[in-house]
């Protein structure tokens, strides 16, 4: 039995969360959004954002979702500070624990967003926090007048080993193949910063450091070769892309094989009728901050009309 029951959950507090709130707050839905591991998702953890229409000189990422989060709350929303840990969505209303409280939803938007993928391997996890990172915009002063390393061939890895140039006296991205997959817009920039420099057709094997003095260098392995090299550096930070957020869901909410969540086209209609996914956690297309907030309002009208359709019947 839940605690306390709501017309409207929605879960995750990046773009996507918190456009649903501020259209569902204005529909007169009281919703209540639960913030996720991450308050204000993905952008809380990037710098200058220059592509979200609206902000013609650019604006920090953090500072974006905290107007997003202001907008959402000025209109009713309430927040609430945590993570869901299960859910039942067989049950009507729909059931979430979270912490040690249960939840009623008779609607739920998802829009948990996706996480930073990291390389899998044993040093990467055992040093992260000590010289390791997937954040450079939380983690790149520490290494103020150092040397770094950024894994990955996309725009966050541009973007990342762009940002570290403020701080180190050289960046070195590694990618395993020998074209990037980054825009044009930001390979360029990269390919124009005298501080970054490339490796192609390599992978970290191993990464060499510990706790008490941080990160020496890392083994490279030229996938041409086969060759192993050591490389010295300071600091490593991974930059290799997303996994959504979805792993709550499994076996309830359909997803593909990544596990973006299917909605149904044009919608955010999920194959459980109430819920409805926005965002990164069900766009592995665009993944963008615009669209996010934009799906983000598809489903608060969606939930909104969906629960009218509900409670009248
Ligand atoms: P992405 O485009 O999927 O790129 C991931 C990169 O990491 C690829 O180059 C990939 O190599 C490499 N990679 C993946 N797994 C790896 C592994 N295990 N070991 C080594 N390398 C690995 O991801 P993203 O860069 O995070 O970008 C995601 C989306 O967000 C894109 O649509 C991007 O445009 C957008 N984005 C936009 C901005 C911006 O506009 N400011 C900033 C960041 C991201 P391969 O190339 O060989 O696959």
């Amino acid at each position: 039995m839940a605690d306390e029951t709501y017309r409207l959950v929605i879960l995750g507090s990046g773009p996507a969360g918190l456009t649903a709130a501020l259209y569902a707050a204005r529909a007169n839905l009281s919703p209540l959004l639960i913030e996720g591991a991450q308050p204000g998702g993905q952008l809380t953890i990037t710098t200058e954002v220059e592509n979200y229409p609206g902000f013609e000189h650019g604006i920090q990422g953090p500072e974006m979702m905290d107007v997003f989060r202001r907008q959402a709350e000025r209109f009713g929303t309430k927040f609430v500070f945590g993570e869901v840990t299960a859910v039942d969505l067989r049950k009507r209303p729909f059931q979430l624990t979270a912490g040690v409280s249960t939840i009623g939803a008779q609607a739920l938007i998802v829009a948990t967003g996706a996480s930073a993928k990291l390389l899998g391997i044993e040093s990467e996890k055992r040093l992260m926090g000590y010289g390791v990172s997937a954040c450079a915009t939380c983690d790149g002063a520490f290494f103020k007048n150092k040397e770094a390393v950024v894994v990955g061939g996309g725009d966050t890895a541009m973007e990342e080993a762009t940002f570290l140039t403020r701080f180190c006296t050289k960046v070195t991205v590694v990618h395993r193949r020998s074209s990037l997959r980054a825009s044009k817009i930001m390979q360029d920039r990269a390919a124009a910063n005298p501080k970054i420099a490339f490796i192609w057709n390599s992978v970290i094997e191993e990464i060499v450091g510990d706790q008490k003095t941080g990160v020496s260098s890392v083994r490279l392995k030229d996938l041409n070769t086969g060759a192993a090299s050591d490389f010295r550096t300071d600091a490593v930070f991974v930059a290799i892309g997303h996994q959504p957020n979805t792993r709550l869901f499994e076996g309830q909410l359909e997803m593909d094989e990544v596990g973006y969540l299917k909605v149904c086209h044009g919608s955010t209609y999920t194959n459980i009728d109430g819920v409805f996914a926005a965002g990164d956690v069900a766009d592995k297309v665009y993944r963008q901050a615009v669209t996010a907030a934009g799906t983000g309002c598809m489903a608060a009208i969606d939930a909104e009309r969906w629960l009218e359709a509900h409670e009248a019947s």
